[in-house]
C-alpha cells in the first residue's frame, strides 16, 4: 500500500514537473531564436509609424516574420489546450501550469492583439500584400479571449482589428518617439 502511495506521489510530482516544463518551453519558443528575430521585424512595423516612402522596406521578410510569430502563437494555443486537457480539474481553472504559462504570455498576447492588426494593415498598404491568415489567426484570437476571460488582458483589445481610439496598446501613445 505504501509503495502504491509513493508511486502515485512520484507520478504526480513528475507529471507536475513535465507540465511546468511544457509551459516554459512554449514561452521560450516565443522569446528566442527565429521567432524572437521575427518579433523584432513585426515590432518595427507595429511601432515604426511607416510612411509611404518606407514602402521599399516592407516586403517578403515582413510577411515571413508575420507568419513566423502568428504560427508560434498557434503552437502556444495548442500547447495550452493540451495542458488544460491534462489538468486535474476538468475546467482547468486554478491549474498551476496553465496559470504559469498565462502569466508569462499575457502581455505578449496583448501586444500582438494590436500588433498583428497594425502589421496586417501596413503590409496591405505598403507592400500590397493581402495577408490571408484565417485558421492561424483564429487560434490567436482564442488565446486572446482566454486571457481576457481570466482578467489577464485588457478587454478593450479586439479580435482581428485595432479599435483605434481607446486601444490600450502603447503604439498609440503620442509620447513614443
Ligand atoms: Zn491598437
Ligand atoms: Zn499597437
Amino acid at each position: 500500500m505504501a509503495a502504491v502511495v509513493i508511486a502515485i506521489v512520484a507520478f504526480r510530482s513528475e507529471n507536475r514537473r513535465a507540465r511546468f516544463e511544457n509551459a516554459r518551453a512554449l514561452h521560450h519558443d516565443l522569446t528566442t531564436g527565429e521567432v524572437g528575430a521575427a518579433r523584432t521585424i513585426i515590432g518595427n512595423l507595429h511601432y515604426g509609424g511607416l510612411t509611404p516612402s518606407d514602402s521599399r522596406r516592407v516586403g517578403p521578410d515582413e510577411l515571413t516574420a508575420y507568419f513566423t510569430v502568428l504560427w508560434c502563437f498557434e503552437r502556444i494555443e495548442a500547447g495550452r489546450t493540451a495542458l488544460l486537457r491534462g489538468a486535474l480539474r476538468t475546467d482547468g481553472t486554478n491549474d498551476e501550469a496553465v496559470g504559469y504559462l498565462d502569466a508569462l504570455i499575457a502581455w505578449h498576447v496583448a501586444e500582438f492583439a494590436c500588433g498583428f492588426a497594425v502589421a496586417r494593415s501596413r503590409l496591405a498598404t505598403t507592400a500590397n500584400a493581402d495577408v490571408s491568415d484565417g485558421s492561424s489567426s483564429a487560434a490567436f484570437w482564442r488565446l486572446l479571449q482566454a486571457m481576457q476571460e481570466r482578467g489577464m488582458v485588457d478587454p478593450l483589445y479586439r479580435a482581428g482589428s485595432c479599435p483605434g481610439p481607446g486601444c490600450p496598446c502603447s503604439c498609440h501613445s503620442p509620447s513614443l518617439p
